[in-house]
């Protein structure tokens, strides 16, 4: 009587056992986010879960739900090489996704967190959709890497699912040759704020304009190629849309301008073909005849910005037909080019800095004696700006010439890639227990630090 008793016993502490390890075990995978950190704007908003039911191919999926408008991620400290362009990929799935604003670069997304830069959007309800996410890693040593519902500007609502995680690194092109894109919107067809009223703009490129900046690019190329002295080279296409620019952006310093987002899908088709180092766009703000204009603050063109990691400038055309500022005339203007010069010298002003070297303002040529001239404009600055000839009593400086070889990350970096053990997920029952132990081992090394502390 006594042995059965042990035995009852001792198969009903048994079954309990099973019971907590079947429960732990459930809990664990669904709340087991590998080696991921989670990551949100307001604590406790968001639901982070492994989904079983919402599977693309093996492992279940990762799942943020955004229950009201939030910004949460979860994210990867993974180590880079420095001045290496990789390439992230994954499998992104979302139910009723929308962001709060309306035109906004927001969505489910992969991003480097803490930064701007970051991949396409999956928004709305959507089956799953391969995403892309071209960086280079400039001079970082680590990076992390996020999986993103909502973004730097904007936040979203919905569920997104992520799955089939994977990382590449490829091989820099180190050639000086860059390929520009100059992009040319015959039509501006936009609602703004003006004078206190929503106004409807329509604008469009005169065929003056288009023959301008056709010579102006033509200048561009070799102005570069001889005021670098060789040090960079310059490819370039030309290409007419007639799809029209129907959203603006606006800041205070600038008035409206385009952001690389507000014209995404021309853009999106030409940086699918993965060869562009950098992007002019021109389009016009106004129209003399017509006493039409969308205000702009002054400015001819805007640079430093970036789409997807590659470098994008504004190139405005002028109201007026007559005006010289990108005519070539022997009286007026020998220098057409230097709007273009100008705004792609932000983007080598920015990379320089990125990449932790040191060079000047651009803005700061006064500071060096340099003045603008009647018919040069501020050449004489810009040529000592590329060539690191700029004189101060420390020595001269300027742009470092290794500059001119450092180029966004992009599709044809990637012929010979190599797969990186980043998000990689246990693969068998061996490789599941070893991460369990791994978590436990942090949690406890945790625990004794705050003993230690306290
Ligand atoms: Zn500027």
């Amino acid at each position: 009587m006594k042995d059965k008793g042990k035995i009852v016993k001792n198969v009903i502490s048994l079954i309990l056992m099973v019971a907590i390890v079947i429960v732990v075990y459930y809990v664990y995978q669904k709340y087991n986010f590998n080696e991921f950190v989670k990551a949100e704007n307001t604590l406790g908003i968001s639901k982070f879960e492994r989904d079983k039911l919402q599977k693309c191919t093996n492992s279940n999926s990762y799942k943020i739900e955004n229950p009201s408008y939030h910004d949460a991620m979860f994210y990867e400290t993974v180590p880079v090489i420095p001045n290496t362009p990789y390439k992230v990929t994954c499998k992104i799935k979302t139910n009723e996704v929308r962001s709060k604003n309306e035109n906004t670069d927001s969505g489910a997304h992969i991003c480097i967190a803490e930064s701007l830069e970051k991949s396409d959007n999956v928004t709305g309800t959507t089956d799953w959709t391969t995403v892309t996410f071209y960086f280079n890693s400039k001079n970082r040593t680590q990076v992390n890497i996020g999986f993103r519902l909502g973004g730097y500007e904007d936040e979203c609502m919905g569920t997104a699912w992520f799955s089939d995680f994977k990382m590449e690194s490829g091989m820099p092109d180190e050639s000086n040759q860059w390929n520009f894109l100059c992009l040319l919107f015959d039509y501006v067809d936009v609602n703004i704020e003006k004078e206190g009223t929503n106004q409807n703009i329509k604008l469009r490129l005169t065929q003056t304009d288009k023959d301008d900046i056709s010579i102006c690019m033509r200048r561009f190329k070799t102005s570069m190629e001889e005021m670098s002295k060789g040090k960079m080279k310059v490819k370039y296409d030309i290409a007419e849309t007639t799809t029209p620019i129907t959203t603006l952006s606006y800041d205070e310093e600038n008035g409206y301008y385009v952001s690389g987002y507000n014209v995404k899908e021309v853009m999106d088709s030409y940086l699918a073909q993965g060869k562009y180092d950098h992007i002019f766009i021109a389009f016009r703000t106004g129209d003399i005849n017509q006493r039409n204009a969308i205000p702009v603050n002054d400015w001819i063109g805007l640079g430093s910005m970036e789409y997807r990691g590659i470098g994008f400038s504004n190139i405005r055309l002028p109201d007026d037909d007559s005006n010289y500022i990108y005519k070539y005339d022997t009286r007026i203007n020998i220098f057409p080019e230097e709007v273009l010069i100008h705004e792609f010298l932000h983007t080598l002003e920015r990379n320089a800095e990125e990449y932790g070297e040191q060079r000047p303002e651009l803005h700061s040529n006064e500071e060096y004696g340099y003045e603008n001239k009647p018919l040069l404009g501020l050449k004489e600055w810009y040529q000592d700006y590329i060539n690191q000839t700029i004189k101060t009593n420390k020595g001269n400086i300027g742009l470092p010439s290794l500059i001119y070889t450092k180029k966004p990350a992009k599709e044809a970096n990637f012929a010979y890639s190599r797969e990186l053990q980043a998000f990689k997920e246990p693969e068998n029952i061996l490789e599941e227990l070893n991460n369990i132990w791994n978590k436990i081992r942090k949690l406890f090394m945790v625990a004794q630090q705050i003993i230690v502390e306290e």
